[in-house]
């Protein structure tokens, strides 16, 4: 059997295992120290826009607090990108709120703003108006933020950005996660940058970043013994896994070129192929992380579906995968209010997301090249 070619598989730059030890030899081995302190100031640097950046346990650590800290509670209601991973819906039933999911529009399969803006007009005309709004920037695409921030702010709802696949993509020059009043970042194994799981939480204040690390640390009042006036989490993140992060940031821009090589190298398969569109950023206000490279099948044109391409490249141990499934098809969530139409769900139908790691070897990108060749 060949070798397994990951969607998306950890890459580390090689100076992670430096700051690990450092932790290791300074004893820094817990949720704080200077790996944790480093690697927010990173981040504060690589983001700009003052943003204030506090590190947590995961992605979904993170909205959750983002949710907190916009105040939303029981039997609210949040508006939430339906084609997303269900981590950025699930926290919203950690508050007992209740999802209202919203399509996607074609050209950055991202929210879509008129549907955003019906959801949130039905919404007040029945005396309830969303607490939040959760854009998704899917696969390393910003969502159209000039209309989505007019539209945060006429209706004066808070507006989270779950960035967990779009650290270093651009929206007008401007670093996704820094559009809203919270950014989320995920370092999961499976991110441009990974410190094997972690997440942070973007903020606009250093008030609401030591908010967020208030209660990502046990919500203790300031005193001499453990008191507590609210209901805290473990959530802050490791200082030995910050070590990873801060090595990580060494290396990012240099994966994100990788990552973007990877999706020239399909426009280039597919470039003569009809019925196979790869996803690629709709104008020049838009710069993608690719960190996943995304093609559509229309199987009217080609005679074959996303399924069968997915099954031939298992046959090669090559991992391919369906969109994201949308969150209002999901059964968990199938009582959840829905504005929309078939965007989202055709884009599951016939959407294949590709191997587009940043450590594809040339032997890999031959094996993917020569599978597809035989089907197109
Ligand atoms: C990965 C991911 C998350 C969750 O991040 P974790 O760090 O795994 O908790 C949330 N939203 C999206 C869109 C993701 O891809």
């Amino acid at each position: 059997m060949k070798n397994k070619i990951w969607l998306s598989s950890p890459h580390m730059g090689g100076s992670e295992q430096k700051y690990v030890q450092e932790a290791f030899e300074t004893n820094w081995i817990a949720p704080l120290g200077p790996n944790v302190n480093g690697f927010e100031k990173d981040l504060e640097n690589y983001l700009g826009e003052d943003s204030k950046v506090a590190c947590l346990a995961s992605g979904t650590s993170a909205l959750h607090l983002a949710l907190i800290l916009s105040d939303v509670v029981l039997g609210d209601e949040v508006i939430c990108q339906s084609m997303t991973f269900s981590a950025s819906a699930n926290p919203i039933t950690y508050q007992g709120a209740k999802p209202v999911f919203v399509d996607s529009e074609h050209d950055t399969w991202n929210m879509c703003p008129v549907h955003l803006e019906n959801a949130i007009k039905t919404g007040i005309a029945k005396n309830k108006k969303p607490k939040a709004i959760i854009v998704v920037h899917l696969y390393g695409m910003s969502a159209k933020m000039d209309e989505i921030t007019a539209i945060a702010k006429k209706y004066k709802i808070s507006l989270i950005e779950d960035a967990a696949e779009a650290l270093g993509s651009t929206y007008k020059g401007q670093k996704c996660g820094t559009f809203g009043d919270f950014g989320v970042l995920s370092f999961n194994g499976n991110k441009i940058i990974t410190t094997s799981g972690g997440g942070a939480l973007v903020c606009k204040t250093e008030e609401s970043k030591q908010k967020a690390i208030f209660l990502a640390t046990q919500a203790r009042d300031n005193a001499p013994h453990y008191q507590h006036s609210e209901i805290g989490y473990n959530y802050r993140m490791s200082n030995v896994v910050a070590g990873i992060g801060r090595g990580q940031m060494e290396v990012l821009d240099k994966h994100i070129d990788l990552r973007r090589g990877m999706n020239q190298f399909y426009q280039e398969i597919f470039k003569d192929t009809e019925g196979v569109e790869v996803f690629v950023e709709p104008t020049a206000d838009y710069y993608s992380n690719h960190w996943l490279s995304c093609i559509v099948v229309d199987n009217k044109i080609t005679g074959f579906n996303r399924e069968h391409l997915r099954l031939k490249l298992l046959e090669d141990n090559i991992e391919s995968r369906p969109l994201w499934k949308p969150m209002h098809l999901q059964p968990v969530f199938k009582n959840s209010k829905y504005f929309g139409n078939l965007v989202s769900e055709n884009l599951f139908i016939n959407g294949l997301c590709l191997p587009s790691s940043s450590n594809l070897i040339k032997e890999d990108r031959e094996r993917i090249q020569s599978c597809f060749s035989k089907i197109i």
